[in-house]
């Protein structure tokens, strides 16, 4: 439609769609709130892609298209703050905290409130905004200069472009990468053979820190805002109200805060949240205690390097000591090779841990750590153990230095280092530990989604030369499945049954579970939805598939090495023979314009027993006439598709007014829907 605008209405339009995507990215990132589905936001997105390609002076800074990040920059500039960032004080225990209330009282002559915060474990960061448009982000530096990182803070989806309100404002606060983001980077950087982040705060550091913001753009950085340096027109007198006049213009804040007026209710508030802590989906490292009220802040003033007004309780760290009894190495699908470290179980932050990855041999190498060894351990993100190090005074003195591998250890082929990489790998394409983890790969829940189908089983199936590649999964039959182990007939039926039923899956499924390196779901999908078939796909060139949105040349190349080998070629016929689909089932953006159909646009949900359906069916069925189905009923759910026996949901969906289908309606519904 696009290329029918003119200038003018270009202009208009692009603005338009500016301030509908930033609402709808303020909702979904910063209230957790999200009013529309996902696609119209891409619909409207790609719409605002083509006008700025038309129209490249167009292009304004607060347009999300300027979020994606890949501007290359040389060199951070200096970041001056003409309002210095404080520190805090330090308080570890009940006892230091009630002198600091005590000081605090003395100076102001009567008992305050304090507004208390949980302390982020992240960076502090400095944000500006004139006539609300977001115009320099920075780091703290020493607290005077810091660095200018404002194109790789545009890239974190919570940091408005543009304000709710068009004022010039001085805001800090913390970035930092939730737990989950972690843990994933960590996993996906081990299994690329790259070094690993300790903690969220240092993968955070080393995110926001990149030259290429396109980097930066895939590490889904979060932030919370707390502090008001420059407050423009900004009216709260407190802090606690200052919290939430940030949120209404725009920024994330913390909900976990509360207003204390006693030191007892301070410190209700860290034990309640010490206890909490594991839970939250980011990592914190303390709480942090303010005066409330901004003139009493003003009136208790600064010490050289932090406020008298406020006070950071650091919680104790969460470490245990215990002993490493072995070290393990298991190889991947990829080849590389990862020790694990076998310790006597300790419990540490409220479970027991017996094991720990030691990443790699680099890793093992610089901590010195030795069989039998001493260790304290802590759980990184307050979720993976990791060891933290050596207890050298506990060492025996006839240990030695730990031996690294040289060879595989199930093929015994040479390891080797691939370019500069930490990581050893086993390098022969024949290993069975490797084809192994393929397999498992291959019928796991977001590729194939084979049921059935455990480690234990697949391993024996490769043992006894019943499959040596993912083809040879839909050449079993029932009587190989029977010489299995703990294989009876009925399961070798529910086993034929699963293989079989995932020949229909659309193509992505197939795509992530081949294991093409640095292909992961959302990529194969990416692909499967561009391409339509694995045919196309295998033809592809390497220009038009990094051309894709976010799909880099890391993928791109990746992609097209795989299918320059002959080899996935037989595959793929032998696939094809098989009766695998290799095509794309689902919708695809450009096409959901042309669906007909009660589903379209509407959140629907499934409960009680489907009898002509099965569950599965139904849903990918709905989703692919454009409808979302969802597990749980609420205010935006539009239908409750109920079966018999429908339960809590049904009742939830009756209270809320909400449209309640039984299952003959929603066939007939179904029946109704056209694919133009
Ligand atoms: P420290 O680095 O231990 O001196 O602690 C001070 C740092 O705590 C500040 O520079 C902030 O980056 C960080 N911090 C995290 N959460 C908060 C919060 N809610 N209020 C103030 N500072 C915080
Ligand atoms: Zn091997």
């Amino acid at each position: 439609m696009s290329h029918l605008l003119t200038q003018e209405e270009a202009t208009a339009r692009a603005q338009e769609l500016r301030k509908t995507l930033n609402r709808y990215a303020f909702e979904y990132y910063v209230k957790d709130q999200p009013s529309v589905e996902d696609y119209i936001y891409d619909k409207l997105y790609t719409e605002l892609v083509q006008i700025e390609e038309q129209y490249p002076e167009l292009i304004m800074s607060d347009s999300p298209t300027q979020r994606v990040g890949g501007k290359v920059i040389e060199g951070f500039e200096k970041a001056v703050h003409d309002i210095p960032l404080y520190s805090l004080n330090d308080v570890f225990s009940k006892e230091e905290l009630i002198q600091f209330d005590q000081r605090v009282q003395k100076t102001v002559g009567h008992p305050v409130s304090y507004c208390c915060e949980l302390k982020i474990d992240g960076l502090s960061i400095s944000l500006r905004y004139e006539n609300g448009l977001f115009v320099r982000g920075a780091t703290r530096g020493d607290g005077s200069v810091g660095e200018n990182i404002t194109e790789n803070l545009k890239t974190v989806n919570s940091i408005p472009l543009r304000l709710n309100e068009d004022i010039s404002v001085e805001v800090r606060g913390e970035c930092y990468m939730p737990k989950a983001s972690f843990v994933k980077l960590n996993q996906e950087r081990e299994e690329a053979g790259q070094d690993v982040f300790a903690n969220p705060r240092n993968a955070a550091a080393g995110s926001l820190r990149q030259l290429d913001t396109k980097v930066t753009a895939q590490r889904k950085l979060d932030t919370f805002l707390y502090t008001v340096a420059d407050f423009g027109p900004m009216t709260s007198k407190t802090q606690y109200d200052a919290l939430n006049e940030l949120s209404e213009i725009g920024f994330r804040t913390n909900p976990e805060k509360r207003l204390c007026n006693t030191v007892d209710e301070v410190w209700a508030f860290i034990q309640e949240y010490h206890d909490k802590r594991a839970e939250l989906p980011y990592e914190i490292d303390g709480i942090v205690i303010k005066v409330n009220d901004f003139d009493i802040q003003e009136s208790l003033g600064f010490t050289v390097k932090a406020p008298r007004w406020a006070a950071a309780y650091k919680f104790p760290p969460e470490e245990a000591q215990t002993v490493i009894e072995d070290i393990e190495w298991t190889i991947g699908r990829t080849g590389v090779i990862t020790p694990t470290a076998v310790m006597t179980p300790v419990r540490v932050a409220g479970t027991t841990v017996s094991r720990a990855s030691l990443h790699n041999a680099d890793y093992i190498r610089m901590k010195d750590i030795r069989l039998n060894d001493t260790v304290t351990i802590y759980k990184a993100g307050d979720i993976i153990p990791e060891v933290a190090q050596v207890i050298l005074e506990k060492r025996a003195k006839e240990s030695e230095a730990y031996q690294m591998p040289t060879h595989c250890p199930v093929c015994d082929s040479e390891l080797v280092h691939l370019d500069e990489e930490v990581a050893l790998r086993c390098i022969n394409p024949k290993c069975p530990a490797q084809i192994k983890e393929g397999l498992n790969h291959f019928v796991s829940r977001n590729a194939m989604n084979i049921d059935g189908l455990g480690p234990r089983v697949l391993a024996q199936m490769y043992d006894k030369h019943l499959v040596s590649d993912v083809a040879d999964l839909y050449k079993l039959t029932e009587e190989q499945l029977l010489t299995l182990d703990k294989i009876k007939e009925k399961a070798a039926g529910n086993i034929l049954t699963a293989i079989s039923a995932s020949k229909d899956n659309s193509v992505e499924r197939l795509i992530f579970g081949l294991g093409i390196r640095h292909v992961g779901a959302k990529a194969a999908k990416i692909l499967a939805e561009h391409f339509g078939d694995l045919y196309a796909i295998s033809q592809a060139d390497f220009e038009t598939i990094v051309s894709l949105d976010t799909l880099g040349d890391i993928i791109a190349n990746s992609v097209v090495t795989y299918f320059e080998n002959e080899e996935v070629h037989q595959l793929m016929a032998e696939l094809q023979s098989a009766g695998v689909n290799l095509t794309y089932k689902g919708v695809r953006t450009s096409d959901l314009e042309k669906i007909d159909s009660p589903f379209k646009d509407k959140t629907i949900v499934l409960t009680g027993k489907l009898t002509q359906f099965n569950r599965e069916e139904a849903k990918e069925t709905i989703e692919s006439l454009g409808g979302k189905v969802t597990g749980s009923v609420s205010k935006k759910t539009d239908i409750v598709v109920a079966g018999e026996e429908a339960g809590s949901k049904l009742t939830k969906a009756q209270s809320l007014g909400i449209t309640i289908w039984n299952e003959q309606q929603m066939a007939d519904a179904l029946k109704d829907s056209h694919k133009n």
